[in-house]
Parts: C-alpha cells; structure tokens; sequence
C-alpha cells in the first residue's frame, strides 16, 4: 500500500476502523465479563456495551450495562485519536529520518509527544523483528 492510499484509509474513519478490525487490533465481538453475553462493537464509538437483560436472583430483570471501550489494553489506549495515532504510524514507517520536525508540524503534535510515539513504534518495531527472526544454523 503507498502511503497515499493510507492516508486516504486512515482520514475515512470507517473504512479504518474496518481495517483495524480485519487486522484484529480491535475485537470485533467481546464475551461479557459479567454475564457472558456475546457484545458486538460499536465501531463508531469504539465501545463495547452489554444490553442483555439479566437477573439477579429473584429480582426484576434489569440491563447489564457493563461497557468496555475497544481501545483498552491496545496501541490505541491513549488521549490522541485513532486518525493522529494511524498517520503518526503510517508516517514512521514511510518515511525515512529525520522526520520529527515534520511529525510535529503535520500532526501539531509536541516534541515530547513525537519522541513518546516514536519510541513506543520502535518498541513495537523490534517485538515484531524478534518474533519473526528465524535463526539460521551455523550463521552468526
Ligand atoms: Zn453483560
């Protein structure tokens, strides 16, 4: 994909979301933690929210109502967008250094804020390199 076309992808929120979907960053169905009911995402709110009516012992059935947001325990756990956080990445692996001073006017993001991202890429970078390294025998 040329980064062209991902931009295009990550400015039409939708078809992002979808994305992100497909490549299982974000579940696409959550088992409820309190009443293992089935929760679809919502993907314009990026929210999980159980409305199964349940009971509690004898009483009135009443809505589970137990909420998840999808960006829990993800890459996208944070202040920043999903858009700003996918063209901050998108733009990390394009394009070559040094790209800070462009990361910080092109996405009006802080110095700190660039430095925190792009060592957060890198952490993931080097993950991704570790788990897809095939040693070699004999080499070194
Ligand atoms: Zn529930």
């Amino acid at each position: 994909m040329k980064l062209s076309e991902y931009i295009v992808l990550v400015k039409s929120d939708g078809d992002f979301i979808n994305y992100l979907t497909e490549k299982a960053v974000f579940l696409e169905v959550l088992e409820c933690p309190k009443c293992r009911n089935n929760i679809k995402l919502n993907k314009e709110r990026l929210q999980f929210r159980c409305i199964k009516l349940v009971s509690i012992g004898k009483k009135k059935k009443t809505r589970c109502n137990y909420i998840l947001s999808a960006r829990k325990k993800t890459f996208f756990e944070c202040k920043l967008s999903v858009q700003q956080i996918g063209l901050f990445v998108g733009y990390f692996l394009y394009m070559p250094q040094p790209r800070s001073t462009f990361l910080m006017e092109e996405l009006d993001f802080s110095s700190k804020t660039v430095e925190d991202w792009s060592n957060f890429c890198r952490e993931v970078c080097i993950e991704w390199c570790l788990q897809n390294t095939q040693k070699t025998r004999g080499s070194r």
